[in-house]
């Protein structure tokens, strides 16, 4: 580092899991790129210091996690359609003395689905569990891919609906938890949104295992454990399965993207995360 080092980094509250230093800090080295990140605890009231901060600073850009992927949008000077569709934020970049979002959450899971599966998209009926952030992302990507119908199921059903009715560019509707059994017959891809079995509650699950079969892929987004009790009931049931930490390794390629506007080196990253999941534990 000398003084020409220019600065990326993460922020948000905590910040201490996070793997993205790991994977942006072995890509910059990679590729010799005089670049360095860095993770920021900051919390919710000092938001707008720390954005007038960076600013000042002149930091390239940065990522934004929980709980300021919805609050920073009113700090930034522009917000890129995707971003606003979904209404959070993942990935900022300072250019020219702007601030422009973006969200590189929906993308990058698409890619990993993608990548991992080589599933046809177009034909698929799609089930997302959930309607937090992540859904949110996940859904308005695959609403761009032309899939056949996208339902979504949620705890709280409104929220479900909400999301639903917003994703404009796809055949959209909520059901109700009673429902799920009948919908999940004729799902033939299964995205599951929602906390329930993440590190540390592994052995929760957010669905009867006994609806699962083998015409669909299983997709969790969980990361920790890479393989969730629902990807190994459903793997048990003669289903495809798709982790979460792909979608993860692709968020961070893309934001690297924006910030240097040269492709990733994505095998590089894949390799920092998995040495980082491994030596944080918890399957
Ligand atoms: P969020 O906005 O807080 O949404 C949480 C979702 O989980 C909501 O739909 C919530 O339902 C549901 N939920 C929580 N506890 C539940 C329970 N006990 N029973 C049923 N539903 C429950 O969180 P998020 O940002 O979307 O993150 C969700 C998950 O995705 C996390 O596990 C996170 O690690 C993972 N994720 C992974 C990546 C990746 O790169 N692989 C990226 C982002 C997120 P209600 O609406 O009813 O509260």
């Amino acid at each position: 580092m000398n003084a020409g080092t220019g600065v990326v980094g993460l922020i948000g509250h905590p910040v201490g899991h996070s793997k993205s230093p790991e994977m942006m800090n072995r890509a910059f080295r990679a590729c010799g790129l005089p670049f360095v990140y860095l993770a920021f605890d900051v919390s919710p009231s000092e938001l707008g210091t720390a954005v007038r901060g960076m600013r000042a600073l002149g930091f390239r850009g940065w990522n934004v996690t929980i709980p300021h992927k919805v609050a920073v949008l009113e700090h930034l000077d522009e917000v890129e359609e995707t971003a606003r569709e979904i209404g959070a934020v993942n990935t900022v970049v300072a250019q020219e003395g702007r601030l422009i979002g973006y969200n590189t959450d929906g993308e990058g899971y698409l890619r990993s689905l993608v990548d991992e599966t080589g599933l046809e998209l177009s034909e698929q009926r799609v089930l997302i569990l959930g309607a937090g952030g992540a859904a949110r992302a996940v859904a308005h990507a695959l609403a761009t891919t032309g899939v056949e119908s996208i339902t979504i199921a949620n705890r709280t059903r409104e929220k479900a609906e909400r999301l639903a009715a917003s994703l404009r560019k796809a055949d959209a509707r909520a059901v109700s938890l009673s429902e799920l059994e009948r919908v999940v017959g004729e799902t033939t891809l299964l995205v599951q949104t929602t906390s329930v079995g993440m590190y540390p509650e592994t052995e929760a699950i957010p669905i009867d295992p006994s609806f699962l079969h083998e015409r669909m892929i299983v997709s969790d987004l969980i990361y920790r454990p890479r393989k969730t009790l629902l990807l190994r009931e459903a793997e048990a049931r003669g289903a495809r399965i798709h982790g979460g930490l792909g979608m993860l390794l692709h968020q961070a390629a893309l934001a690297f993207e924006h910030w240097m506007g040269k492709p990733a080196p994505v095998d590089v990253m894949r390799e920092a995360l998995e040495e980082a999941m491994k030596s944080a534990g918890g399957g």
